[in-house]
């Protein structure tokens, strides 16, 4: 017999558990899937210090322990697994755990979050959480007065750019080609900051650096072949992010990128008692806080959702006995 559950939660960053922690106590007995990173991002991070409620701020490790506890104390089930496909097609819906389990649900909250696309250097992966990050508002303050490195020339590498030289003495832009990706606005703005440097046609060799982390980043010039050090102490790598939601595409609506597109001010798709909550469908704000927000809002949709549902059946059975 195939499984079926009420309200199923794929996912298990901050929205996900904040999904978890509603949808239980609203009694809807939801089961949460991790995927196959409990915890999501933020268990990459060392220091959170932007969410609000934790005063000396938390390690990204425990605070989605502590989210994990919390969904768990209220009656998720939680499981470690994955989705590795789904059929949208029809009521109730269909989903497979690990490739070999199928179960079916009638309400699905997508929250498996996007992924920080990295350079893929040793040294990168070394230092990840010491030095090295993807998330200038998450990590930019531990740099307060040191100098630093943004890889990219997008939106993104421009906007955290920006940031940094809020806070920093210096910020070096490594830009691998003559121009920028990013708008017009946001490459004068960089150009407006005074002490950001752009190094065009540069690209990164390595990240250098000790027992206490980055101290410097190894670049080449792509035209000269030219090899330069700079002395730095945070290595910001904004190259672009990855909605994790391949396998839903098919079914639900995307917007170029591959984010999750929602009804606005819901966490609606356009698949009826499908929802999606955090990164997966957020491609401007991409924070824990925000994430949790609106894992809030896709529990509270959900209920209406089963609400309406459960109605709708009791109808149909009524409307069937009296045809009997
Ligand atoms: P983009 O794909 O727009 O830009 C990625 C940048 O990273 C490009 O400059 C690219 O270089 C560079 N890059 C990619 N791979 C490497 C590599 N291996 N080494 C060095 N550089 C590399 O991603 P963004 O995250 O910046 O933006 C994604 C989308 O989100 C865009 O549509 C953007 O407009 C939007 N956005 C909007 C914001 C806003 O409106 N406030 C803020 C942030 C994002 P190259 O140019 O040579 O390909």
């Amino acid at each position: 017999m195939t499984e079926h559950i009420k309200c199923l939660i794929v996912g298990s960053g901050p929205a996900g558990y904040t999904a978890a922690i509603y949808a239980a106590r609203a009694g809807l007995n939801p089961v949460l899937y991790t995927g196959i990173q409990p915890g999501g991002q933020l268990t990459m991070t060392t220091d959170v210090e932007n969410f609000p409620g934790y005063p000396k701020g938390v390690q990204g490790q425990e605070m989605m322990e502590d989210l994990r506890q919390q969904a768990e104390r209220f009656g998720t089930e939680l499981r470690f697994g994955y989705i590795s496909a789904v059929d949208f097609s029809s009521r109730p819906h269909k989903l497979t755990i690990d490739e070999n389990k199928e179960i079916t649900a009638d309400a699905v909250i997508i929250s498996t979050g996007a992924s920080a696309k990295w350079l893929g250097l040793p040294s990168e992966e070394r230092y990840n959480g010491f030095g090295v990050s993807a998330c200038a508002v998450c990590d930019g303050f531990f740099f307060r007065g040191q100098d630093v490195a943004v890889v990219g020339a997008g939106d993104t590498a421009a906007e955290e750019a920006t940031y940094l030289a809020k806070l920093c003495r210096r910020v070096y832009m490594l830009v691998r080609r003559d121009e920028f990706r990013a708008s017009k606005t946001m490459e004068n703005r960089v150009k407006k900051a005074g002490n950001i440097e752009v190094l065009y046609h540069t690209e990164t060799k390595e990240i250098v650096g000790d027992e206490k982390g980055v101290n410097g980043v190894r670049v080449f010039n792509n035209q000269t072949n030219e090899d330069r050090l700079l002395d730095i102490s945070g290595f910001f790598v904004a190259i672009g992010h990855k909605p994790n939601t391949d396998i839903f595409r098919p079914f639900v609506n995307t917007d170029e990128q591959g984010y999750i597109t929602t009804v606005k001010g819901t966490t609606l798709t356009n698949v009826e008692g499908i929802f999606a909550c955090g990164d997966v469908q957020d491609n401007v704000y991409r924070q824990a806080i925000t994430a949790a927000g609106t894992g809030c809002m896709a529990a509270l949709d959900a209920e209406r959702y089963l609400a309406a549902l459960e109605e709708q059946e009791e109808e149909e059975l009524v409307e069937a006995g009296t045809n009997n």
